[in-house]
């Protein structure tokens, strides 16, 4: 479902993501993790084109992205992507920011796109919060929020850069375990966490990043019991 070969970037002279190699199979759910600067949210950014490559090959559902044009649009409608900040408009409700993209870019229908918005708030559970304004939910419901604002464009893979990180701890849980369901509705998914429970619980394949590299890949059972290089060994024992 996606595929990266050979992917190369640089930010001036800093090479921050070197020769990467990586795909991900359609229902797959790989986890990415690495000490932070390692290229883990570059690596995510380029996938949707928020960020240009040097080089190397970028497909999702086997297309080549493009670099620009009413393609990158349609490509990138494929690509649901949730960041570490809900990044949800203020001054429009819940509701209204799910219909947004579906109405403007899919030209769903108002009608037809606000049954969808209420079954896929219903789905992350917030549906009693529709009509009200992001600053009024919590953090974690705000993050569902944007989970079923990218779920409304059905986009083909969904892309999570530590969806977890700005929140309060009693938060943390509910917005994985929407992840959870997602993976277990067979959604191909992509996601750059700190939280190794998840990891273990809900990865096919945990892929570990270190200065712009990947630098082990394996099941989460070979990895965390068996980390097979130093940087991957140090890095676990400063997180577990
Ligand atoms: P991670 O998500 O693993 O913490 P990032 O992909 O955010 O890492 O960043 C990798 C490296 O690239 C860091 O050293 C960061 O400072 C640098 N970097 C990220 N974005 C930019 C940018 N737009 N311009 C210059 N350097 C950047
Ligand atoms: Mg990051």
């Amino acid at each position: 479902m996606v595929s990266l070969a050979g992917v190369e970037k640089h930010f001036g002279a800093l090479h921050v993501l070197q020769n990467i190699n990586l795909k991900v199979m359609p229902r797959e759910v790989v986890v990415v993790i690495g000490p932070s600067g390692s290229g883990k949210s570059t690596l995510c950014r380029t996938i949707n084109r928020l960020e240009t490559i040097d080089s190397g090959e970028i497909k999702v559902d086997g297309n080549r992205l493009p670099v620009e044009g009413s393609h990158l649009a349609r490509l990138r409608a494929d690509v649901g992507m949730v960041f570490q900040s809900f990044n949800l408009f203020d001054h429009k409700t819940i509701l209204e920011n799910i219909m947004l993209a579906p109405t403007k870019v899919r030209r769903t229908l108002r009608k037809q796109a606000e049954v969808e918005a209420m079954e896929l708030l219903d789905r992350v559970g917030i549906a009693a919060q529709a009509h009200k304004f992001p600053a009024e939910l919590s953090g974690g419901q705000q993050q569902r929020a944007a989970i079923a604002r990218a779920l409304a464009m059905r986009p083909k893979v969904m892309l999570f850069d530590e969806p977890t990180s700005a929140l309060d701890p009693e938060m943390v849980n509910e917005v994985l375990n929407v992840m959870t369901d997602l993976a277990a509705e067979g959604m191909t998914m992509l996601v750059v966490t700190h939280e190794m429970g998840f990891a273990r619980r809900a990865a096919d394949r945990v892929v570990f990043m270190d200065r712009g590299q990947i630098v082990e890949e394996n099941t989460p059972a070979a990895f965390f019991d068996s980390p097979q290089t130093d940087r991957a060994q140090a890095f676990l024992a400063s997180v577990l």
